[in-house]
């Protein structure tokens, strides 16, 4: 039988802490990834980049071109850690670097996929990342969000799931408000909703909920669908994933008709 395919991006904060790559979460992340590519095609979008650079080369991060140039001396780093922790599981990855006109051209996406493809069949781990050298959306706007939800389309997933900070989408900010409750189940997104996330503001270069709700839209606009659950506890992503149980997280799914 032909196994699904999910694509699981992995924002900034749950890759580093203050002092570098947290090593802890770094270890089980990728412990769920072998565990993953057991009974998917698994597909990683990968931020971190830029926060690996700075651990090697402290440059002023508020200039842009200082953040393209920390993604450039990172990201080596960074695949060079997830080789030597899938390695404990006789796994290994190879590098994708896409930036969001490669999903404009159908020549560009084909080809893509077509790398992409021969991969998985291999049982290697895509690990992607936005091309930060020649575009820089996702440095600025989105933290690979945006990128995350293109991959999951073009690359013909079943699901995207975001591991963040966060432990899923609440009916309101639960660092400003404690009383706010986690919703489950998303079955659209209305434009209000989108608003109000988008006024909420987010810290500089990260995408902060705006850019995780505009990727389950896209999503289920194209009739897929996203998990949105703790990148820091996997306990719920694991039981999704592994055991097929909805135990937390929000899962944005169309509604089936
Ligand atoms: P990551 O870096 O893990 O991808 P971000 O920190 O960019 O994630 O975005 C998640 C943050 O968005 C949360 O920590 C939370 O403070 C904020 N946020 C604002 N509104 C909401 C909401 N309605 N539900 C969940 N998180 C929210």
């Amino acid at each position: 039988m032909k196994k699904q395919r999910i694509v699981i991006k992995v924002g900034t904060h749950v890759l580093n802490d203050e002092d570098g790559l947290s090593v802890d979460r770094f270890e089980k992340l990728v412990e769920f990834l072998a565990q993953a590519m057991e009974k998917y095609e698994v597909i990683l979008v990968s931020s971190g980049a830029v926060s690996t650079g700075y651990f090697k080369i402290k440059l002023d991060k508020t200039i842009i071109q200082n953040r393209q140039a920390l993604a450039a001396i990172g990201q080596p780093y960074l695949i060079r850690s997830y080789n030597e922790f899938l390695q404990k599981h006789g796994k290994f990855g190879a590098q994708l670097l896409l930036v969001s006109d490669d999903f404009d051209s159908r020549k560009r996406t084909k080809a893509a996929r077509d790398t992409v493809n021969a991969l998985l069949k291999h049982n290697i781990l895509p690990i992607i990342n936005e091309n930060d050298a020649t575009a820089v959306e996702e440095l600025i706007f989105g933290d690979n969000d945006q990128l995350s939800a293109h991959v999951a389309h073009f690359f013909d997933a079943d699901l995207l799931v975001i591991l963040s900070d966060i432990n899923g989408y609440y009916d309101s900010d639960p660092k400003k408000n404690q009383n706010a409750t986690l919703i489950l189940n998303v079955s659209k997104i209305s434009e209000q909703k989108l608003r109000e996330a988008a006024d909420a503001g987010s810290t500089f270069g990260t995408g902060g909920i705006v850019t995780k709700l505009k990727a389950a839209d896209f999503l289920l606009n194209n009739n897929r669908s996203m998990l949105l659950a703790s990148g820091f506890d996997l306990t719920d992503a694991k039981n999704f994933i592994l055991e097929g149980k909805h135990s937390g997280g929000t899962l944005f799914s169309p509604k089936k008709s």
